[in-house]
């Protein structure tokens, strides 16, 4: 909300970007720390995560998530195809941030899983399936 109330542990997650699948992370509050068992960060998929074990740090959120559909596929690159003999072969590859955690997932501290999302590896499946 950007206003004199919002606590500093909200403030430093302003301008955060992660892929959909991941969490962002804040501070903690001792309270959370002390009663809720989580580490000196707090992992959340959206603001007021209660997955993230948090109840402090949830308390009177004002914070908002921007959804970018276009995500990580805005950084997809493909190559020219380069023949060899018998053989076409065309990259295709993505960097970005966050990139290798979004494709193969990652787990937080406290054994909070994110599950990959396995994008390039579909999209090469897409194209095997064109035969
Ligand atoms: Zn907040």
């Amino acid at each position: 909300m950007g206003d004199n109330k919002v606590r500093p542990t909200h403030v430093a997650a302003n301008g955060q970007e992660v892929p959909d699948n991941l969490r962002f992370k804040i501070d903690s509050m001792d309270w959370d720390i002390e009663h809720r068992g989580v580490g000196a960060r707090t992992y959340m998929i959206r603001p007021k995560d209660e997955s993230s074990r948090a109840v402090a740090n949830l308390k009177n959120c004002r914070c908002t998530v921007h959804r970018d559909p276009n995500g990580i596929a805005q950084h997809i690159n493909t190559g020219q195809p380069v023949v060899a003999g018998k053989k076409v072969t065309v990259t295709v590859s993505v960097q970005a941030h966050l990139v290798v955690e979004a494709e193969v997932g990652t787990v937080y501290p406290g054994n909070l899983r994110a599950e990959g999302t396995h994008f390039m590896d579909r999209a090469a499946l897409t194209v095997a399936g064109r035969r």
